[in-house]
């Protein structure tokens, strides 16, 4: 059961990442208060590679938790950390109110597909780091799912096996890496529900509406992007209104699909910019149930 899901249908819920400057950091907030306006199950913040980044991170959860009526869900990596400094982001969390945390390894610094080395005090994967948050609270725990499996799986059985493994160890959730072809994701649903588990998976939504982000989202993520919609975002190179409309469209269209499929919720991407992610979730979004009218005295 998805933990977001007030009513039992589908969770729908936006992520951020911290800025590093001040123009970026008030367009986050101008961004944020539009979402809050949305009413969303959750919004979630990365967790960066180095120590400002992370102070930043755990800075804008703790101010999201203060200032808004949101919930926060605060990513937390492994990377770098001994266990005595990942017990000490938890309290500082706990401290501000904040019960959710989507456990993640995190990838080596500098270079994301080179090779990972633990913290020599530190966790080596997720599911160790889903026990510590168990142990340390009442904490609602997410994990990673990849639907095209992990670019350093050697193969989907062990890909599988360890994504369980994390369920197993408590996990009450996960949110997919983006991807951009729906079978994908249901393929990886029925590998992990044949493992004999059925922790929902939230899909990641990333719309792509420009087609300079492609190699970036390759190299962040490792996804396959469809020729076609290459073609069609590269013929709109200059045109970011075209862009938009081409990247809102295919994010529309696969949303409505994996929500058709029974998808447990949304997860959208926003880059701390919210048209397109606004512009998908309009179109997807049940619309909201009517008030009765309060009866004249
Ligand atoms: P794990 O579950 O530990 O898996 C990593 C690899 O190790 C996989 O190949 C897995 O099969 C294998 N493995 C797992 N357990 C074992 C075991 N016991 N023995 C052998 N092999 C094993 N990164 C950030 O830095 N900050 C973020 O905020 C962030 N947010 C993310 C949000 C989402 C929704 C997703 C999908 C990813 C995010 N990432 C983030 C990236 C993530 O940290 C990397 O993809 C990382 O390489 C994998 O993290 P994981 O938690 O899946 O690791």
């Amino acid at each position: 059961m998805n933990p977001f899901s007030g009513d039992g249908g589908p969770s729908f819920s936006f992520e951020f990442f911290p800025p590093k400057t001040d123009t970026g950091l008030r367009a986050l907030w101008r961004t944020v208060r539009r979402v809050e306006s949305l009413a969303p199950a959750f919004v979630s913040v990365t967790y960066g590679a180095g120590g400002s980044s992370r102070d930043r991170t755990v800075g804008l959860t703790e101010r999201i938790a203060a200032e808004t009526t949101l919930r926060p869900v605060a990513h937390l990596t492994a990377v770098g950390h001994s266990v005595a400094e990942l017990r000490h982001v938890i309290g500082r969390y706990a401290d501000a109110g904040i019960r959710d945390v989507l456990a993640l390894r995190g990838d080596p610094p500098g270079d994301p597909s080179g090779p990972w080395t633990p913290h020599p005090r530190g966790l080596r994967h997720a599911h160790e780091l889903v026990t510590l948050l168990k142990e340390s609270g009442a904490f609602t725990v997410g994990v990673a799912a990849f639907p095209e499996r992990h670019p350093r799986s050697p193969d989907w059985d062990s890909d599988v096996r360890h994504f369980v493994a994390k369920c197993r160890a408590g996990a009450d959730y996960a949110v997919t890496q983006m991807f951009f072809d729906p079978e994908d994701y249901l393929r990886l649903r029925d590998r992990v529900a044949t493992a004999g588990c059925d922790t929902p998976i939230i899909p990641e939504i990333m719309p792509a509406t420009d087609v300079r982000q492609i190699a970036r989202f390759a190299a962040l993520s490792g996804a396959a992007f469809p020729a076609d919609l290459a073609r069609r975002l590269e013929a709109a190179r200059d045109d970011p209104a075209a862009g938009h409309r081409i990247g809102v469209d295919h994010a529309t269209a696969m949303a409505r699909r994996l929500l058709d499929e029974g998808a447990p919720g949304l997860h959208y991407i926003t880059l701390n910019r919210s048209a397109a992610a606004l512009d998908i979730h309009r179109r997807v979004a049940p619309a909201p149930v009517a008030r009765p009218r309060l009866a004249a005295r």
